[in-house]
């Protein structure tokens, strides 16, 4: 690899093919990143799908609440939360869907009562995961509606609290907020409760609690994600709500999620592994890096600044680190006013406005999952901005 020395601060960022003039997008938190090590595993975790195979809609109709889920998807999930220690499967339902999006819109329906008066409150705490707001408020539906803000919600009226911990996208721990006299229900979304993003601190134990195959091995194309539910009630409404807005997810999805997870789970549990095979130290490894380079330019800034975050005695990786978040909470300094246009328009980075996640503009978000060379130049351009 050719080695550019940055000039204003003798510092070393790997050159780029990407020419001053390109827009870097960095506003999605594609996770191609980990591209990288399944291209190492090879064959390994390929699949071979026969035109005969999986024809039928159903999986696993006679022991399960989520019929559509093959039986071999259960153990996996199983297994994997197993492995990491990052959640309690015992007594509990699991519900799958195309992505932890459809699965968070089946966890408001299912938890919202099906004849209100008014629609229920959804809330987050600001700076909130920017679908959810638009998510809730696309079919403008008369079971439940957008509330803001988690922190200010002043209503003695029920309401259903998201908390996603770690936080998008600021990778903050969180719990709940809401001081409320009223009855609330809580959707716990734990799309980064993973070992290369954070410490795993604790097996989480919540009543229900989403996750993500996209930030967990990255695989967001195949468009995957499980609910974890305490009670049978909800995970049956949640996997009617699946069945009626697509009569379950792809068994081509399911058998690769098998394979993937397998491949995770076999390199823990067979003795023999180096550690730089395994995925969850390889991914966190690379992260750490990205966040190590990132730190020594964001130190020297004068333009932009970023919160540290707190080390913490991860029980999987037995060893005390730093959280390495998939975004960079990125806060502009005194005279810059709007960080996502000044990104865009001094650097030609595009970014996600704080405004998108209830804040002021003063923030933006940036993915840290992209592919080396966009984050390469994103550093690049970053220590080379210059306030004015
Ligand atoms: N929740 C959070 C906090 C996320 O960041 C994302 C993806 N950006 C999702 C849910 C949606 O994930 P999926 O790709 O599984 O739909």
């Amino acid at each position: 690899m050719v080695v550019a020395t940055d000039k204003s601060n003798g510092r070393s960022i790997p050159a780029t093919n990407i020419s001053p003039n390109t827009i870097i997008e960095l506003e999605k938190g594609d996770p191609v990143v980990f591209e990288k090590y399944w291209r190492k595993r090879g064959e390994e975790c390929s699949i071979v799908i026969r035109g005969w195979e999986m024809m039928s809609y159903h999986g696993d109709a006679k022991n399960n609440v989520c019929w559509y889920m093959l039986p071999e998807v259960e153990r996996s999930i199983r297994r994997l939360h197993h492995v990491v220690g990052n959640a309690v499967t015992h007594d509990r339902y699991i519900v799958v869907g195309t992505g932890a999006t459809q699965l968070f819109q089946a966890a408001v329906f299912a938890l919202s009562p099906s004849h209100p008066s008014k629609p229920i409150n959804v809330l987050a705490a600001a700076p909130f995961y920017s679908e959810y707001q638009d998510e809730i408020s696309i079919l403008r539906s008369g079971l439940y509606q957008w509330g803001g803000d988690a922190a200010s919600y002043k209503k003695n009226e029920p309401y259903i609290e998201v908390i996603t911990s770690p936080n998008n996208p600021d990778g903050i721990i969180r719990g709940p907020v809401v001081k409320s006299e009223a009855k609330g229900k809580l959707i716990h979304d734990l799309a980064y409760y993973w070992p290369h993003y954070t410490p795993i601190t604790h097996q989480a134990d919540h009543d229900l609690m989403l996750f993500t195959f996209s930030k967990c091995t990255g695989h967001a194309g195949s468009r995957f994600g499980w609910a974890l539910v305490k009670d049978i009630e909800v995970a049956k409404k949640m996997t009617r709500y699946v069945q009626l807005s697509s009569i379950g997810v792809s068994k081509e999805t399911q058998t690769r999620v098998v394979k993937i997870i397998g491949v995770v789970c076999d390199g823990y549990q067979n003795f023999g592994s180096m550690e730089s095979e395994l995925f969850f130290e390889y991914s966190k490894h690379l992260l750490r890096e990205r966040w190590e380079k990132l730190w020594a330019v964001i130190d020297e800034s004068k333009v932009f600044s970023v919160a540290k975050y707190p080390k913490a005695f991860c029980n999987f990786t037995n060893e005390s680190s730093e959280p390495s978040p998939g975004f960079i909470w990125l806060k502009c300094e005194e005279g810059v006013e709007d960080c996502e246009s000044y990104l865009l328009e001094k650097l030609k980075v595009r970014a996600r406005a704080g405004k998108r996640f209830g804040v002021d503009s003063k923030y933006a978000r940036i993915s840290m999952i992209g592919t080396d060379d966009d984050f390469n130049e994103f550093l690049r351009r970053v220590s080379n901005a210059k306030k004015e």
